[in-house]
């Protein structure tokens, strides 16, 4: 899952409004920032396999210290500490944004679980997870956009206005990275290098968290 993940910054943010939304963004997606170096140095592995799922070329041979369970519960708790002890300025809040955060790091297992084909473990091994949504195109692009859009909606239900750009910057923003996946779906070839997927993955996850800083600053 690639954009889908947002739904979780866009309905964390929403409960918790304290919460910065660029965060959230780094926070939702921060296995996979992890995931591709690693993979590059080669601590875990992603082999490239054509049409391996209807989705993308990946086959995610090995990756228990990004995308297991347990590894995912251990990099939410480190970000809730890192968050806890150096990020937060404000002594009254620190405390749920820091959980907030936490759930964000922890949501991407979950929604990988989702699309993944059974990839996941639980701790390093057998057995792997995933329902393999990924194996339907088509139903993968409508379930992401449904999520970001029911998640938006909810985002800007608990939000308000606050600058001149607050009513249409993250239904439009939304819709970017709605076009995104459609995009990476439908319309460019597959990448099979991995240094260039890790480059253009790993700027696109700090160019759509840029990108929601500002979106966030327009709403409060
Ligand atoms: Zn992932």
């Amino acid at each position: 899952m690639f954009v889908g993940h947002y739904a979780a910054a866009f309905a964390l943010k929403g409960k918790e409004k304290r919460a910065s939304l660029g965060m959230l963004f780094i926070a939702t997606q921060f296995v996979d920032i992890l995931f591709f170096p690693f993979a590059v140095i080669g601590i875990e592995q992603l082999n490239f396999v054509p049409e391996f799922t209807a989705v993308n070329n990946f086959d995610l041979a090995f990756m228990p210290y990004t995308h297991g369970l347990l590894a995912s519960c251990l990099w939410a708790a480190f970000f809730y500490f890192i968050y806890y002890k150096y990020i937060s300025k404000n002594e009254a809040d620190r405390k749920s944004v820091a959980i907030v955060m936490a759930l964000g790091v922890l949501s991407h297992w979950f929604a990988d679980l989702i699309a993944h084909t059974p990839d996941l473990p639980i701790i390093y091994g057998e057995p792997k997870l995933g329902f393999g949504l990924w194996r339907n195109k088509d139903l993968t692009f409508i379930t992401e956009a449904f999520l970001l859009i029911f998640s938006v909606w909810y985002y800007q239900r608990k939000t308000k206005t606050k600058k001149k750009y607050g009513n249409y910057a993250a239904s439009g923003f939304a819709s970017i990275l709605i076009l995104a996946n459609y995009l990476n779906f439908y319309v460019l070839p597959q990448d099979s290098d991995l240094i260039n997927l890790t480059i253009s993955a790993i700027a696109s996850y700090f160019i759509f968290a840029g990108l929601a800083w500002w979106v966030d600053g327009q709403r409060g």
